[in-house]
């Protein structure tokens, strides 16, 4: 594990970690800050070094592409927050997941996946993947034999979300593992909406965990940037990985599980398929990611808490339908919060508005503090429409079969005061209400 920071031996808690993990002082200027190595490639000593790291029989700077000093800083404290043995940082979230899947996938393999998923990962399985002539089944994710019974001979992993949307449903990790290793495939957790701070999958027996550090791990909305981290204990010379485990045609016959032990997954991620793929992070993004982590503790306190403001004070409106909150009285999800999520279940839910599509909009129209976009953990408060903005395109019962009605809204709770959030919140519920009673009205 990346967890010691010395030599003496001493475990450091997780806010110490935040902030020091991965970084020194510079050895080079004494910067205590992290330096951003804006360089697209290093000066090798001599030929005889460059030739050892081409060959990976030593670790050393080549080229920003496959790697930069900025960008292994944050690599590190990432690995060292999710308890896994090391990191590779990709240019988006969405490079992260095709990276972590193409590592192990081959023509003919086959997925297993939750239904409820972030929708660009939706679509990326489906349709991206589909192109490569790889399967996908999407299974309800709170229905451990749903997982269990979509296992075939060729199925190479099992893939959830940690707080899946927008059901604010929480995968029961330990047993979808467990799944998943009987069957002798790994099983990757989309962390991104927890954040290490509040669930780290690997210590419940996840293999791969991914972030799309665009969201909580930046925290400010800056930038877009991925990362994938790995446990280290799955066995990949387990006779369903040969792409893993035997000679690599990509890197001049290298068995990478074989050579690399615990890093081979994580090696071969690094110098074939983000080599081959080319989605580098910049190292003035990994600048910030580092800056967002150091204060990821104290953030995801305030997030956790206002959202849970902001969840109660909707429950009790009487405009408003249902509210999605995984930790609110009445959530089926209480017991998986409670052992999976003792931290809090996160700042990102739904609720459902009386009035449909026109409530809906007239909500998002009449705020002011929270920002109308498509994103979230950001420290502004941030909300979206899906029903008039990314699910614009479907019908009613194609939105009611993901789960997303007319009036539903999407929340990314902030960090401001509270007593504004709600006080805007109040705004637009009036505002919808106005809808709710002219269409009333008519009826009458
Ligand atoms: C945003 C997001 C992604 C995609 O990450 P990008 O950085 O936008 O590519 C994947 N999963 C989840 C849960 C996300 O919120």
């Amino acid at each position: 594990m990346a967890d010691h920071l010395d030599d003496t031996g001493r475990e450091f808690g997780f806010d110490t970690r935040a902030i020091h993990a991965g970084q020194r002082p510079d050895p080079a200027t004494g910067a205590r800050a992290m330096p951003i190595y804006q360089t697209s490639s290093y000066v090798f000593e001599d030929s005889e070094a460059a030739a050892a790291y081409f060959n990976l029989q030593e670790y050393g700077n080549t080229y920003s592409r496959i790697m930069n000093p900025t960008v292994a800083a944050f690599e590190e404290r990432v690995a060292s927050l999710e308890g896994g043995v090391g990191a590779v940082a990709f240019a988006s979230g969405l490079a992260a997941q095709a990276a972590a899947l193409f590592t192990i996938l081959r023509p003919g393999d086959h997925i297993v996946a939750a239904r409820a998923l972030y929708g660009g990962t939706t679509t990326q399985l489906k349709h991206f993947l589909g192109k490569l002539s790889v399967e996908i089944t999407f299974v309800d994710s709170d229905d451990p034999n749903a997982w269990r019974t979509a296992i075939r001979p060729n199925t190479k992993a099992l893939y959830g979300e940690t707080i899946g949307n927008p059901g604010g449903n929480i995968l029961d990790i330990a047993t979808v593992a467990a799944i998943a290793h009987e069957a002798g495939a790994p099983l990757i957790i989309d962390n991104t909406f927890a954040s290490p701070y509040l669930c780290r999958p690997i210590e419940w027996g996840a293999d791969i965990v991914i972030h799309s550090a665009t969201k909580f791990l930046g925290g400010h909305g800056t930038s877009i940037g991925g990362v994938v981290v790995e446990s280290g204990l799955f066995n990949w010379s387990n006779g369903r990985f040969p792409v893993v485990a035997e000679p690599s045609a990509a890197y001049h016959g290298l068995a990478f599980h074989e050579t690399f032990g615990v890093y081979g997954y994580l090696q071969k991620l690094r110098s074939e398929t983000l080599r081959d793929l080319g989605a580098a992070l910049s190292p003035f993004n990994a600048f910030l990611f580092l800056l967002g982590i150091e204060t990821l503790p104290l953030r995801m306190e305030r997030h956790v808490a206002n959202a849970l403001g902001v969840a109660r004070f909707l429950a009790e409106q009487p405009q408003v339908e249902r509210v999605r909150h995984p930790a609110l009285p009445g959530s089926p999800y209480l017991p998986l919060v409670e052992r999976y999520l003792p931290r809090g279940a996160g700042a990102i839910f739904s609720f459902d508005l009386r009035g449909g599509r026109e409530a809906g909009q007239h909500f998002i129209e009449s705020l002011e503090l929270w920002s109308h976009l498509a994103n979230v953990g950001d420290a502004k408060s941030l909300v979206i429409h899906p029903a008039s903005t990314t699910h614009r395109q479907l019908s009613d019962e194609e939105l009611s079969g993901g789960g997303i009605g007319g009036g539903t809204i999407r929340l990314s709770v902030g960090l401001e005061s509270l007593d504004d959030l709600l006080w805007d919140l109040g705004r637009g519920l009036r505002a919808a209400a106005s809808v709710t009673e002219r269409v009333a009205a008519v009826a009458d």
